[in-house]
């Protein structure tokens, strides 16, 4: 879906599918060279990161395990609310294994927080973080993401697999969605 498919939904575009691509292309690089010999297991979290692990991972060089949580911290608002839930659980035992946790976002950061130490409890061997964007709010709280896709602006966003409402997920572009959407 394009931007003209939305109309003014989206106020502007904030990173474009080029950028989002050629900066995977870079993250997947460095995620295979720093992988190296080693383990990998791809964690998603559902549903917001199925575009990123579906380009990331084609982007690396190697063999990859993918599994996939779902999570819920938001409702249907704009606003994190700190509480977590699992709605979906990995389908393995992850001891011992190398766990890269894939995701779309991290605003408030509670949500990884909490997942990373929760997959650390099941021990794994390592757990680490890649995220496509990340927020400034997330400077608050002690989330180490190892891997960042941008650093955008604190507004509210759309597109490649981040949604508003369950909608907007398939543009292939970062967008900021217009505050008449939910004001
Ligand atoms: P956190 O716990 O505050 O870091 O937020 C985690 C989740 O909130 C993310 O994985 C997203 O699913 C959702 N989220 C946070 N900011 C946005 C946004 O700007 N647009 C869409 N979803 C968002
Ligand atoms: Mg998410």
């Amino acid at each position: 879906m394009d931007l003209a498919a939305v109309g003014n939904d989206v106020e502007r575009v904030i990173v474009s599918e080029l950028d989002l691509q050629q900066r995977i292309k870079e993250l997947a690089a460095q995620v295979t060279s720093d992988y190296k010999d080693r383990d990998l297991l791809l964690v998603g979290v559902l549903k917001g990161a199925i575009m990123a692990m579906a380009d990331l991972s084609r982007n690396m060089q190697r063999h990859v395990d993918m599994d996939w949580m779902a999570v819920s911290s938001y409702g249907s608002g704009t606003k994190s609310s700190g509480v977590v839930r699992i709605l979906k659980d990995l389908d393995r035992d992850i001891t011992g294994r190398e766990v890269l946790i894939v995701e779309d976002i991290v605003d408030t950061g509670l949500t990884l927080s909490w997942l990373k130490s929760n997959l650390e409890s099941r021990g794994a061997k390592s757990v680490e973080i890649l995220s496509i964007l990340r927020k400034p709010t997330a400077a608050k709280v002690e989330v180490n993401v190892k891997y960042v896709g941008f650093d955008i602006p604190p507004d509210f966003v759309v597109g490649y697999g981040l949604d508003f409402n369950e909608k907007y997920r398939n543009l292939p572009f970062i967008g900021v969605l217009a505050k008449h959407m939910y004001t």
